[in-house]
């Protein structure tokens, strides 16, 4: 059989990428990863995507567009950001992303609305969302509560 390859947001597995400088890491992911006896590969959307740590926080406006909130318009990067994980997850033939919840770039199920008053919509981040398209797998952190998800799923 061959091996499994899962690609993880960088910032659930401890590495400082977020927009503040900071990690996010996650016992679950991890203890999901060490299970799936998976390559792992980390990733982080916004910094392929050439931003900087730290950087202004984001959000994706009901047009579309992602902007910080004093009016930078960044969509170009999250654009780019997506497209580089798109093609790293094809090139290396990925089974599955592990993406963290909320984010504008790596959210699954939900991402705020753009109003930068921590409102969430049931809508996913730009790397997320080209993943989606693609037929990609994708879970997040909080779909990790199942035993032998992995298997149960591929
Ligand atoms: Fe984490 Fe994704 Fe944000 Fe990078 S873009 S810090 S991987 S949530």
């Amino acid at each position: 059989m061959s091996e499994k390859t899962i690609l993880v947001s960088a910032c659930l597995l401890g590495t400082p990428c977020r927009y503040d400088g900071k990690s996010k890491p996650n016992t679950a992911v991890k203890a999901f990863l060490k299970a799936s006896h998976a390559r792992v590969i980390p990733i982080c959307p916004e910094v392929m995507g050439g931003l900087v740590t730290p950087r202004p926080p984001a959000e994706i406006q009901p047009d579309g567009r992602v902007m910080t909130q004093s009016g930078l318009d960044v969509t170009a990067a999250y654009d780019q950001g997506a497209e580089k994980v798109l093609q790293l997850a094809q090139k290396e033939g990925a089974n599955l992303v592990i993406l963290q919840a909320k984010s504008p770039s790596c959210g699954v199920s939900s991402r705020y609305d753009g109003s930068f008053t921590k409102t969430l919509v049931k809508a996913p981040g730009v790397t997320a969302r080209l993943l989606k398209d693609h037929g990609i797998q994708l879970l997040e952190p909080q779909d990790l509560g199942g035993k032998n998800l992995f298997e149960r799923k591929l």
